[in-house]
């Protein structure tokens, strides 16, 4: 047997479970063996009947006092009970409908019972609980994750089967000398432990040493990526005209604004292609430096393309660059679904005779009969909302282009630089001067009608605002529907105010029709589920009230909240909440004081635990077994020696290097996608 092996070789593995297992990934004795747990229970350690906590899970050493009686209380139930003693206290033993485990317990034997002690302090119970002989029991037993059809029991005797057959299954893809620098576990020895752990201080070496490897692997490999896609491009930008355009600039660029303009051009100047990440908060002003960048693209003579997620904010970067430069001899045009079909054929002929230097649009953009003269800047708006296959499209128009990508998504410096390694990134971590900074409040529904009047006076002096509900239709819970609720108000409350409805059951034509009116003005109070686009600028809407606030994660709340404060006038966010939990008052506390995007996306981070960032795939990178993003301190580790190596040996030629080939090809295997 070996780590190709198909796990049907394994006993008790027919066509059928081997079906089931696939359905978890694994198909071979290697994916077994790497398909880690998710919990581990405890069976190391025994507690006393009486000393056992309640509503905890714990185990419990006894003997049980006579074979389980069964009693069949209706069609289909029975319930089997006995008295187990640690020689101490009785306990009863009631186990449900398992007749299996019922009978595996014979009077005067000795077992581990592990699960939750329930009953009275004069009478302790354990329902249902997990069972094994003594002889087998006493370890720290693993829990997988299991599918319909197998149970983390039936993995764990595979797995154990796998170690009755061998131990050395996998090579160390990590040299020894780096295992020795930083005492790093054997990986077959590690494995093993994370599956059967010695103790708890062996399991936890054998979790750093695999996280280790896992983020260690995945950063060469980005790190390789990124050398390699270092391409010439034929799109020779001479001269850098930054000043020029910034000389007509209304406002001076802010030192991070300035940085990132100067780190693109850079780029583009020397004879590689620039394949940028341009991240910033809301507000902190990067269509203006997209702006800068394109200015000089043009001046050298070649076509930009602006590409937006949606309608609406492909009109509003339409308008924004037409004020850009509406001085220059450069023209805009605009591209989108909702452009007629004369003009559609204008703006094309236009954009294919080289005469539009800049077109915005939104995937329209990437039809097959939009032809480019002579494309050198592709720029693309919230990417990751482009589904992956339109995401090269736009660039595979011109010869090589260079690329900016924009996110509004506020991710951790040192976790941007590390998802993105294979692109160079630009942060915006400063917010232009002037800016008045949102005030947030954060209130119990006893205090919605001063919000409510709040919201009014506002509305009374020409601004607009912002509700936002969790759910549509009416739910299981109490929770403000949105369609309800702003049928409710408008009647109620607001009544002589123009009230929209936004929410994502409606067309996306609708919803753009909805904006419209909103933007235009018309509609002054917008009740909205979390459909309010993400880079909407809306500058006269000053005000916010979130209900059920407490149903959003912190960096939802931070997007919503960037909705409001982007104009002269002071904004205020009001979140409506009656939760009482420590979590949501943390959320709550930490979102009244501070609009830090990056700090909130750390504290986010913090608060929302393993896996789901590595875990949803949306980053198009390889998914992690068993590091998360909060192993902070390993994934610095493992950076730091990944550039040794890369710099050291970059094509992994050195003997013990070469097995990092191998570690890459298997963790990058396939579903890469390069954007
Ligand atoms: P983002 O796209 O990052 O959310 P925008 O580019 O839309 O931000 O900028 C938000 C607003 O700030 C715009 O009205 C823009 O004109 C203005 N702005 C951008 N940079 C500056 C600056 N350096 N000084 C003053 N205002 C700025
Ligand atoms: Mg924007």
């Amino acid at each position: 047997m070996d780590i190709n092996t198909n796990i049907q070789y394994l006993k008790g593995v027919g066509e059928k479970r081997a079906r089931l297992l696939n359905k978890l990934d694994i198909f071979t004795v290697g994916d077994l063996l790497r398909f880690y747990p998710r919990d581990y229970m405890d069976w190391s350690k025994t507690t006393s009947v009486t000393a056992a906590p309640f509503d905890a899970n714990c185990c419990i050493r006894a003997v049980v006092n006579h074979k389980p009686k069964g009693a069949k209380v209706r069609k289909g139930m029975t319930i089997y009970k006995t008295v187990a003693t640690d020689g101490e206290a009785l306990m009863d033993i009631t186990i449900f409908n398992n007749k299996y485990a019922a009978e595996s317990l014979e009077a005067g034997g000795e077992y581990l019972f592990y699960g939750k002690v329930g009953g009275n302090l004069r009478r302790r119970e354990m329902i249902s609980p997990m069972i094994s002989p003594v002889e087998n029991g006493l370890r720290i037993r693993p829990i997988y994750h299991q599918s319909a059809g197998i149970n983390s029991k039936a993995i764990e005797k595979l797995v154990r089967q796998a170690y009755e057959t061998g131990k050395d299954y996998f090579t160390d893809y990590i040299p020894q000398s780096l295992r020795d620098r930083l005492c790093l576990m054997e990986v077959n020895r590690a494995i093993y432990e994370l599956h059967f752990p010695t103790n708890e201080d062996m399991l936890a070496e054998a979790r750093r040493r695999l996280i280790f490897e896992e983020l260690f692997i995945f950063q060469l490999g980005l790190m390789k990526l990124k050398g390699n896609r270092k391409e010439s491009t034929p799109v020779t930008i001479e001269r850098d005209f930054t000043d020029e355009f910034l000389a007509s600039l209304p406002f001076t660029l802010t030192g991070a604004q300035s940085r990132a303009v100067r780190e693109s051009i850079g780029q583009m100047t020397s004879q590689y292609t620039m394949n940028r990440l341009l991240q910033g908060d809301v507000g902190s002003g990067k269509t203006a430096v997209a702006a800068a960048l394109i200015y000089t693209v043009v001046k050298n003579g070649y076509q930009c393309a602006f590409m937006a997620p949606t309608e609406i904010l492909a009109q509003q970067h339409y308008k924004t660059c037409l004020k850009f430069f509406k001085d220059t001899d450069i023209k805009v045009s605009l591209l989108t679904g909702s452009v007629t079909a004369a003009n559609k054929r204008e703006v094309k002929a236009r954009l294919k005779s080289g005469e539009t230097k800049l077109i915005v649009g939104t995937h329209a953009l990437i039809q097959d009969d939009v032809e480019f003269n002579n494309l050198g800047l592709v720029i693309t708006d919230e990417q990751h909302r482009f589904g992956v296959k339109h995401r090269g499209a736009l660039s595979s128009k011109g010869n090589r282009p260079h690329t900016l990508v924009m996110s509004a998504t506020p991710i951790p410096r040192t976790l941007a630089l590390m998802l993105y390694g294979d692109l160079d990134v630009s942060i915006l971590d400063e917010l232009p001067p002037g800016r008045q900074p949102i005030e947030t409040y954060a209130i119990d529904t006893q205090k919605r009608p001063r919000a409510f009047n709040y919201v009014k006076k506002h509305l009374d002096e020409g601004r607009q605002g912002y509700i936002v509900c969790p759910l549509v239709e009416e739910g299981e819970t109490d929770l403000a529907a949105a369609q309800e609720y702003s049928e409710n108000i408008a009647q109620g409350f607001f009544s002589g105010y123009t009230v929209g409805l936004l929410h994502g059951k409606m067309k996306p034509k609708e919803k753009e029709e909805v904006m419209a009116r909103f933007v235009s003005g018309e509609i002054k109070l917008l009740v909205s589920t979390t459909v309010i686009e993400v880079g909407v600028d809306v500058p006269n809407s000053v005000i916010m009230v979130i209900e059920n606030a407490e149903r959003f994660g912190l960096s939802q709340l931070h997007q919503l909240r960037g909705r409001i404060g982007r104009g002269q006038h002071k904004s205020t966010c009001i979140l409506i909440t009656d939760a009482q939990n420590e979590a949501a008052k943390k959320r709550m506390k930490i979102m009244t004081s501070t609009t830090d995007g990056f700090k909130i996306a750390d504290e986010d981070l913090k608060m929302r635990g393993p896996g789901d960032f590595f875990g949803s795939r949306q980053h198009g990178l390889p998914e992690m077994k068993i590091a998360m993003l909060t192993d902070t301190a390993i994934l610095n580790e493992a950076n730091r020696f990944a550039r040794e190596i890369i710099i050291d040996d970059p094509d992994f030629e050195k003997e013990e290097n070469k097995s990092l080939r191998e570690g890459i090809a298997h963790l990058f295997s396939g579903e890469y996608v390069m954007n």
